[in-house]
């Protein structure tokens, strides 16, 4: 049990009224006497012999109490601290600071499409060729306006690509800015253009970027740092679900979403 985890079992207490301390994450004799006083309230959803626990469990059981209140799965009221419990208050603790559960991002599933038959990315040097060779750069047009992700005062009129990858990338950018518009795009930190082509091994690896062909595009670089999971990402929360749909349709394929690292990138090639 974690101060996180005491902060959120205090704030259930000043829920229940029955506490009036500090929201300080530290189990004190106030927060002791709070749990007693709700665990009175609850006693018939405790099981038999929870009169003899410690403070410590018996401070759990309250969480898991809580937990079971608000309609998340926590488990027997056991008060012992599991991942079940661990996770189901982490669960009360987002819904006690936005109001809501989080989005089950479980249930994100990549979609797998592959209309235009893009390569695997051990295939790349027999599809495109050496990327020791420059490839056939062309630059489509972005419909709404980009900056450079580093300097945002450069403004880049569109994306040098692979010629192969082009109209497929003109009709993603197209259907991305008809479902969010350039002001929720710009919202949403959508227009960080973070570059395409650039001539590379991949970072912390030996073989070459799928950049090196022009194929992939990164997108908002500092908010999506390449280690960063779907816990620290912001292109992985739910407000950009349709934004990757609309790559997968195209058969793009997102690190973040197939593989929970490197956020930014987006490339036309399967891994
Ligand atoms: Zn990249």
């Amino acid at each position: 049990m974690n101060k996180t985890a005491v902060r959120t079992l205090q704030q259930f207490l000043q829920k229940h009224d029955t506490y009036s301390g500090r929201i300080d994450g530290i189990r004190g004799p106030k927060t002791r006497a709070a749990v007693e006083a709700s665990l009175a309230t609850l006693a018939d959803e405790l099981p038999k012999g929870a009169d003899a626990w410690s403070d410590r469990r018996r401070a759990i059981a309250c969480l898991q109490l809580a937990c079971r209140r608000h309609k998340i799965e926590v488990g027997p009221i056991d008060g012992l601290w599991g991942p079940q419990t661990e996770y189901a208050t982490e669960v009360l603790a987002h819904l006690q600071a936005t109001g809501k559960k989080p989005a089950p991002w479980r249930d994100q599933q990549p979609l797998d499409a592959n209309p235009n038959g893009w390569p695997r990315e051990a295939e790349l040097t027999q599809a495109l060729g050496t990327p020791t060779r420059k490839p056939p750069l062309v630059v489509v047009p972005c419909p709404w306006p980009l900056a450079l992700a580093w300097d945002l005062n450069t403004r880049p009129s569109g994306i040098g690509c692979h010629e192969q990858v082009a109209d497929s990338l003109a009709r993603v950018l197209a259907r991305i800015h008809d479902h969010y518009g350039p002001e929720r795009l710009r919202e949403l930190g959508l227009h960080r253009y973070g570059g395409c082509y650039n001539k590379r091994r991949k970072r912390g690896g030996t073989s070459w970027s799928t950049h090196a062909w022009g194929i992939a595009i990164d997108w908002d670089p500092a908010h999506n740092k390449l280690k960063w999971g779907r816990d620290r990402a912001r292109l992985a929360g739910p407000e950009y679900d349709t934004w990757w749909r609309l790559w997968e349709e195209e058969g793009w394929v997102s690190l973040g979403r197939t593989r929970n690292f490197d956020w930014m990138h987006v490339q036309a090639a399967k891994p």
